[in-house]
């Protein structure tokens, strides 16, 4: 999951090491603390290159 603000460069990934519920408290923290508007994006998952 990768949530970002549409009004700051603020963003949250479990692929820096968060988990969903982290990444989720942390928007939650960002948009009441600054009223910014954050979306949420849902990575797919890793491709695997066949040869
Ligand atoms: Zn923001």
């Amino acid at each position: 999951m990768y949530k970002y603000c549409l009004e700051c460069d603020w963003h949250a990934s479990t692929a820096a090491g968060y988990t969903e519920h982290e990444v989720s408290k942390a928007a939650i923290e960002h948009f009441v603390e600054t009223g910014h508007t954050v979306d949420s994006l849902r990575l797919p998952p890793p491709v695997v290159i066949e040869n």
